[in-house]
């Protein structure tokens, strides 16, 4: 039986998030408006603001929901994390208000799964806490899509492991108090076996930013940018650094990089909620040719159109959360690319259309759309390009079919009618009425 109510415990908890969101984080985004400051942990003005909201979300038990309880989290399960963070996708803000930015959160889950006790007790209780952020160093200057490409280097020197390379769009690592970094320890391993991933501390020697490299609407002046090109420059770590033990950085980067694309795609359906009811507004409130411009067809159109695509992707969203909560872990691994396709599609769309009934003041910087168009089109690459994700939809839905044999598919009308005529022969031949039949 399928069910799409929520309970009325956790609906109550949903209604104080949606107020709260609104009400305290949305502003936060207006107050402190670039990408960077909501990791920037050295800044003492924000810090002020939102350490006491941070703490109301904790005493309303709503802090770090995305552990489970066997790592030290409150178990809600993606589900209900689902419709909690397409609440916190509102607000810029809000992930960190709440303990659940990316990367801290899929970083989190990596310490927590496979970091030894001290670097547990050294990173993961501060990040959990948000008294630090962290980093994720994966992408090469000359290789993401594909990390067989990837060159960064590991190997053993004594006790000590050595790191030397370049990563590239390491986000956040300016603000972050540690770095995982993925090198490759065993360059003749099959793909899956070559690379290992290493927790470095942000101050040990030899790690260089190269540069802070900004996105679409920063500044080339000054050093604004949030995404790292880094250069390790034989950056020496103990042997526990490693996570997982040697050659299993591929394993691990999966078991951090489906949730965070799952999360993104929830907080997703929250800033396409709130293009829509943006778009609807407008189009309530405005008027050209003596009617409102919602009773115009084209207008009404963008808005179907909006709410459509909205729905079929929440559902999508949702039924994937399903699926990582119910299943044995990696079933959900198609449907994490779906999302993660569909997410970036639907947001450009509603986005864009949202600006359309806004007219040119939806072109202004004067509305949160504009960030919104700003960001849009990293979510069709970070975590892997949509063509990535689609590949990977299309073979696992491939691998459930063999070839037909002959000319004809099984489909073939001419061949099932035949075989259907000889199947009822008996019948078809005899000169039948409905009389003799009773
Ligand atoms: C906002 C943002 C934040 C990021 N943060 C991080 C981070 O914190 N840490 C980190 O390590 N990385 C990060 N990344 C990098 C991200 O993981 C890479 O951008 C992504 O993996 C794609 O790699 P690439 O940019 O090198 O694209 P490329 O590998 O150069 O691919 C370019 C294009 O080629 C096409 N293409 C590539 N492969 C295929 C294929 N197999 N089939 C069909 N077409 C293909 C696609 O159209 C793709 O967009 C971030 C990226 C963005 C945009």
């Amino acid at each position: 039986m399928i069910d799409f109510s929520v309970e009325p415990d956790f609906q109550q908890k949903l209604d104080w998030m949606l107020d709260f969101v609104k009400r305290e984080c949305e502003p936060l985004d207006f107050l402190f408006p670039h990408h960077g400051d909501p990791y920037d942990t050295k800044n003492a003005k924000s810090r002020a603001i939102i350490r006491p909201l941070q703490d109301e979300v904790k005493r309303q038990g709503l802090w770090a929901c995305h552990l489970d309880t066997s790592l030290g989290g409150k178990g809600y399960g993606q589900l209900k994390l689902a419709l909690m963070n397409e609440i916190l996708g509102r607000s810029y803000w809000a992930p960190t208000v709440f303990g659940t930015a990316a990367p801290d959160t899929g970083n989190a889950e990596i310490l927590a799964m496979f970091g030894t006790e001290e670097q547990k007790r050294r990173y993961l209780q501060p990040l959990l806490e948000g008294e630090i952020v962290s980093t994720f160093s994966m992408t090469e200057p000359h290789a993401g899509a594909d990390p067989r490409e990837f060159t960064c280097r590991a190997w053993r020197e004594g006790n000590d492991w050595v790191i030397e390379g370049e990563k590239w769009f390491s986000s956040n690592a300016r603000y972050a108090a540690f770095l995982i970094v993925m090198a490759v320890t065993d360059p003749a391993s099959e793909a899956h076996r070559r690379m290992s991933m290493f927790v470095v501390p942000a101050e040990t020697s030899g790690i260089e930013i190269i540069r802070n490299v900004g996105t679409i609407g920063d500044s080339l002046a000054g050093d604004t940018g949030t995404h790292a090109h880094i250069r390790y420059n034989k950056v020496r770590v103990p042997a526990d650094a490693i996570l997982g033990g040697p050659g299993m950085g591929f394993q691990v980067a999966q078991a951090r990089l489906g949730g965070g694309r799952v999360h993104h795609a929830m907080r997703t359906v929250g800033k396409c909620q709130r293009a829509l009811e943006m778009m609807i507004a407008r189009a309530r409130s405005r008027r050209t040719q003596g009617k409102e411009l919602s009773e115009h067809q084209f207008v009404q159109g963008m808005i179907a159109d909006s709410a459509i695509e909205l729905e079929m992707f929440r559902l999508l969203v949702l039924k994937t959360a399903w699926i990582i909560d119910s299943q044995p872990h990696g079933a959900a691994r198609t449907h994490i690319a779906m999302c993660k396709v569909e997410m970036a599609k639907v947001y450009h769309d509603i986005v864009r259309r949202a600006i359309q009934v806004h007219g040119s003041y939806g072109v202004t910087n004067e509305t949160p759309l504009a960030s919104m168009w700003e960001s849009l089109l990293s979510l069709g690459l970070a975590d892997g390009p949509t063509e990535v994700h689609k590949v990977q939809v299309a073979k696992a839905y491939l691998k459930r079919v063999e070839p037909y044999e002959g000319v004809f598919p099984p489909e073939h009308i001419p061949t099932r009618l035949a075989e259907t005529q000889e199947r009822y022969a008996e019948i078809l031949e005899q000169p039948l009425t409905l009389e003799a039949l009773g």
